[in-house]
């Protein structure tokens, strides 16, 4: 039985990554001053791993590992070779422009784009293919020069590398009249260059990662998948190959890849544990195949509960014997925080949860402490089993996770408060007399400039310089002014803007009951941008009002309706790490029943309209279509948990960022929200057709203007998108609004656009 990992996270136990990039691209640190910082952390995370007997190389990345592909293949856009001439760039200068676009007086080329890594918060830079895209190597090679490093440094690792398939697959085709797919016959001989020059180093195995393998089959996909490792493996008859997919089972594709001669296959087990079953008795099971059973989750925060893995293993080893078996985490570890160890006293850290966790460092020990207990007759008189056990049970059994009344509460729930008590038809006339807007409803989305003085407070108030009067007289404050403001512009729905929130999320989180956060859990969310994602580990309750201060303050200084923020469930679900001892989503009702709490108290403070924002929710879709049905099932369920219980009169509004609706606009339809507000002005309110195809009964805002730059556009162009959104919406159905919130923006231009905006509706007004 062996031991493996494919990825480790690249940040530095410190974020040193962080730090040097960013030093780098503002030029205060010379390019080899980065390179020895990433050598730095490439060493450290071999250490670390030592004690595996597989360890990877080619896992470190400066920016993305799909970006370091593109770079090798030598197939970047033309803008950027043409860039490269002109502004005579260092290889590590062009690297960062594909990522992060380059602009000085002369050039000005727009990065490439960026999208999330199959159903992770980790994003990718997108291959651009075109029908004439060649592929070729350049002097040096990431993938084995990493490994020769590693070599160096007295590391025999295993190179891991996404494959050929997924590489085309995730790709974008910017012409027409071709498939991706067809670009394999000239990607594949490049790969065996690379492969070649490996062995020459002295590799024996590579892992090959093909998680398009867990999207829905495609015959396509299989016969590629086919081609590429039938040829591999002839071609390298020494190599042991390991096709990895994770992020689901191999599903259909189960039959393509037990065929295959490959060395090791490895299999998701935390995302899917059935496919073990099927694959142990699958009647094209060969006889010398290795199963890499990724029993440890890569995804997800907590300890692993070792009597489970051992009785997997046990069943393993049953049918094919130890040593066609190699225990893994479940996919990369670059999804995990780095190190528990890292939360001492100074922590935020529950002190009673961190004995429950198992970050990357943790995982790397849990597998080495699994081999070792495999290997024992009575493994659970072992003392680093009893160990496990105890901190497993204690999660079991703890009063923190466990609140009866949550759970019967959840129990509990009935069809009548998934339904508010009209329907839209009846609510809109009562809704028109309550709060009697004018035609094109003008309102922002939530949040207002968090300027640095607004964070410099917080910080204060956080690191207790401030005392809570202190710190709420200056939110009080900032909520006069901007409140002064819209009244000033003459806005018809107002925002209290925020100014007390950090993060839509952790806002909430900090005031709830079964969260926790830690000091240093960081990951990965594109190039230099980290995300610290909230721990959920218990029965989720509210307390107490979190959001009825500012709201009610901010609504008692004027007789406009203002607006309640607040995030909905899908959303906080889906940017926190959850608990894995109950389906998502149960967790999801529990967050579903506290958000609805805040809009009840916030409806009897007065509040007339309320915001639930769920900007996550297309996000938490499966990678399956076929399991779409059962998520977009309880995650409409749970925005309407949160917002059914209000009457008529009270307007619950949803936003919506950036996505596409057109395939789950049902169930945007079947949320019920009295108004829903969407990002579309980038796509020149194309996604709004997926609006108006459906004849979308409610009312809806379209973003006319888009808040991630900074210009200010003028009332002509938010006149003629209002005139472009009527063509599609009918006119007493739409409101007016930015794409987002505005909380990255500075006041003098925040203040320009939104009087713009309103000036354009006025306009709108007189000529529609
Ligand atoms: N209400 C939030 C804000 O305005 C919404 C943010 C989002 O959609 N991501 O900041
Ligand atoms: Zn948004």
């Amino acid at each position: 039985m062996k031991t493996r990992n494919f990825g480790f996270p690249r940040i530095g136990a410190k974020r040193e990554l962080k730090k040097a990039l960013e030093q780098f691209w503002s030029k205060e640190i010379e390019a080899e001053k980065l390179l020895q910082i990433s050598r730095d952390i490439r060493k450290k995370n071999w250490q670390a791993q030592s004690i595996l007997d597989d360890i990877p190389s080619n896992d470190f990345s400066f920016y993305d590992q799909i970006l370091d592909l593109i770079y090798t293949f030598n197939c970047l856009p033309k803008r950027f070779k043409n860039l490269q001439k002109q502004e005579n760039l260092s290889d590590l200068e062009l690297y960062f422009a594909l990522a992060r676009g380059f602009q000085n007086e002369i050039s000005d080329v727009k990065a490439m784009e960026m999208t999330k890594w199959f159903d992770t918060n980790y994003h990718f830079i997108v291959p651009e293919l075109y029908t004439n895209t060649s592929f070729s190597l350049g002097k040096t090679i990431k993938i084995v020069e990493e490994y020769k490093e590693a070599k160096e440094n007295g590391f025999n690792t295993l190179p891991n590398i996404v494959g050929p398939v997924t590489f085309l697959w995730i790709g974008k085709e910017i012409d027409k009249g071709f498939h991706r797919l067809d670009l394999i016959d000239s990607l594949l001989p490049i790969y065996t260059q690379i492969i070649q020059k490996l062995i020459d180093e002295g590799a024996t195995k590579i892992q090959f990662d093909e998680p398009c393998l867990a999207l829905d089959e495609n015959p396509l996909i299989q016969t590629c998948i086919q081609k590429v490792y039938q040829k591999l493996t002839t071609d390298f008859p020494q190599l042991q190959i390991t096709l990895g997919n994770y992020f689901d089972c191999y599903g259909a594709n189960l039959d393509t890849v037990l065929q295959l001669p490959i060395h090791t296959l490895h299999l998701d087990l935390v995302r899917c544990g059935e496919q073990i079953n099927d694959i142990l008795n699958h009647p094209k099971l060969n006889n010398d195949i290795h199963l890499s059973l990724g029993i440890i989750d890569g995804r997800n925060v907590w300890k692993n509960d070792y009597k489970k893995s051992l009785e997997i293993i046990n069943k393993v080893v049953h049918t094919l014997g130890k040593d066609r078996l190699i225990l893994s985490p479940s996919c990369s570890l670059l999804h995990s925080p780095i190190d528990i160890n890292l939360e001492d006293e100074h922590s935020k850290i529950h002190p009673e949860v961190k004995p429950w966790l198992s970050f990357a460092h943790q995982k790397i020990e849990e597998l080495n402490e699994l081999k070792l207990l495999a290997s024992e007759k009575e493994a659970s008189q072992h003392p680093l089993y009893i160990r496990n056990q105890i901190d497993i049970q204690s999660r079991v059994s703890s009063e923190l996770v466990n609140n009866s009344s949550v759970k019967n509460r959840v129990q509990n729930l009935t069809n009548d408060d998934t339904q508010r008590t009209n329907d839209f038809k009846v609510r809109k006339i009562k809704q028109s007399i309550a709060l009697q807007l004018p035609l094109l409803p003008t309102t922002s989305i939530g949040s207002l400039p968090q300027t640095k003085e607004v964070r410099k407070n917080r910080s204060l108030y956080k690191r207790k310089k401030l005392t809570e009067e202190q710190y709420s007289n200056y939110i009080q404050n900032e909520i006069k002014e901007s409140i002064r403001f819209q009244e000033a512009i003459d806005m018809d729905v107002l925002v209290h803007g925020e100014f007390e929130r950090n993060d839509m999320v952790e806002f909430f989180g900090e005031q709830l009951d079964g969260f926790t956060f830690t000091s240093h859990g960081w990951v990965q969310s594109f190039g230099s941008r980290y995300v610290k994602p909230p721990i959920i580990y218990g029965d989720v309750h509210r307390g107490k009002a979190m959001t009825v201060k500012e709201s009610a303050y901010a609504q008692s200084l004027t007789k406009k309706p203002v607006k309640g923020m607040l995030t909905g469930p899908v959303t906080i679900l889906q940017w926190s790490f959850v608990r894995d001892d109950q389906p998502r989503e149960h967790t999801c009702q529990q967050i579903s029943l506290a958000i609805r709490d805040e809009v009840t108290d916030l409806e009897e403070a007065g509040l007339k309209v309320i915001q639930i924002d769920e900007p996550a929710f297309r996000e938490g879709l499966p990678l399956r279509k076929s399991d779409w049905k059962g998520y977009l099932q309880w995650a409409v369920n749970a925005f309407k948990i949160a917002s059914c219980g209000v009457k008529d009169e009270t307007q619950v509004h949803t936003h919506m960022c950036y996505s596409k609706f057109n395939d789950i606009i049902k169930s945007i339809a079947a949320m019920d929200a009295d108004v829903i507000t969407i990002e579309c002005s980038r796509s020149q309110l194309h996604l709004l057709n997926a609006f108006s195809d459906f004849k979308y009964p409610n009312e809806i805002g379209p973003g006319i203007y888009d808040i991630h730059s900074p210009n200010v556009p003028s009332i002509y162009d938010m006149l003629d998108f209002i005139n472009k959104a009527k063509i599609k919406i009918p006119l007493e159905q739409l409101w007016v609004n930015p794409d987002c919130g505005l909380k990255t923006r500075g006041w003098a231009e925040t203040k320009t656009a939104l009087e713009a905006m309103v000036s354009a509706t006025k306009k709108a007004r007189e000529l529609f």
